[in-house]
């Protein structure tokens, strides 16, 4: 019975190294999708700024073009005032102003002109970028989806067994689960080693006593090696 459980704690042993390289396995998919998606991804942020800065020039050229508005309706009105002016120095100070606002009115239209022709640029430039976007996208996707793919397969492989575990370790009896699991919880990935044919602990190959060999050997378990902790069990050729 007892050498059974001990059987048992090892096979639970060898799930969870299995388990731990499935972990490891699907870890390692992270950095390839990362490496696959990196020029997409780089791309992105380069649309994303661009079409910041274009939509920032949009709305300095729309208040441009309100300001240009705006002056030219000014300009009407003060031509109006112009039709009742009383004298030559009322009439020089209305012409005065009207030229102001002529300076201004050209000014608005030279610089909104400016930005309409720098926002058609960027929007070829946005553009291009996107249509490279989309490239890049559709270039690697078969390949990215292998990867998701895989790793998925991977993920439920580890599912699997964790479920498997599940049903050894309740075979397993407390006690011995209990000190399987505290040498394990203390980072170690070996916390049961079977003796050696000639009577060494399998982990660390330190010589066991032979009182304690035979004990073993008889099928006790939650014997602890002397030397590096680990739980001791038969070997699989033990008589
Ligand atoms: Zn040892």
């Amino acid at each position: 019975m007892t050498e059974e459980s001990s059987g048992t704690l090892k096979d639970l042993q060898n799930i969870d190294l299995l388990l731990e390289q499935i972990k490891s396995r699907v870890a390692e998919y992270d950095p390839l999708l990362a490496e696959v998606e990196e020029p997409a991804l780089a791309l992105e942020q380069e649309v994303a700024t661009l079409k910041g800065r274009l939509q920032e020039v949009q709305v300095e050229e729309r208040r441009l073009e309100h300001s240009a508005d705006d002056r030219r309706s000014r300009s009407k009105m003060i031509q109006e005032r112009l039709k009742s002016v009383r004298n030559l120095r009322e009439e020089a100070a209305v012409r005065a102003e009207m030229d102001l606002l002529k300076m201004a009115l050209e000014g608005d239209e030279h610089e909104a002109l400016t930005l309409l022709d720098q926002i058609r640029k960027m929007e070829d430039r946005l553009n291009e970028q996107q249509s490279a976007l989309e490239e890049a996208r559709t270039a690697v996707e078969p390949r990215r989806l292998q990867l998701v793919e895989e790793k998925e397969k991977t993920l439920q492989e580890f599912a699997l067994l964790e479920e498997k575990r599940k049903t050894f370790a309740f075979q397993v009896p407390p006690r011995d689960l209990q000190n399987y699991e505290r040498i394990r919880s203390g980072g170690r990935s070996v916390a049961v080693a079977a003796l050696t044919p000639d009577g060494a602990c399998g982990h660390c190959f330190g010589m066991v006593p032979l009182q304690i060999q035979n004990e073993i050997l008889k099928g006790a378990v939650s014997i602890a090696c002397e030397v590096c902790g680990v739980l001791l069990s038969a070997g699989d050729d033990a008589p």
